[in-house]
């Protein structure tokens, strides 16, 4: 079953929706903010999936975040700069 991730164009916070099937994903639901209940929400290409678990909570993200941000001084500046693109989306 496929999970998405949307952004909210209202207040800018990223969330990830669970699909029950292919097909209502396919006909580009679009769910509501669960922070501020707006329905201008856009779907956006998961781009923390490759670095951690599709579907964390806010909370997760942020550590993924941060983890990647350590991960950062460590590795290649063009991993550097993905990691930069995939946070102003
Ligand atoms: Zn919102």
């Amino acid at each position: 079953m496929p999970i998405y991730e949307f952004r909210c164009n209202n207040c800018g916070q990223r969330f990830s929706e669970f699909f029950r099937s292919m097909s209502a994903a396919a006909e580009g639901v679009k769910p509501p903010c669960p922070h501020c209940a707006s329905e201008d929400t856009v779907r956006v290409v998961s781009s923390f999936a490759v670095h951690g678990p599709a579907g964390a909570d806010p909370g997760e993200i942020a550590a993924e975040t941060r983890a990647a941000e350590r991960e950062a001084s460590v590795t290649t500046k063009e991993q550097i700069d993905t990691w930069r693109k995939a946070k102003k989306k």
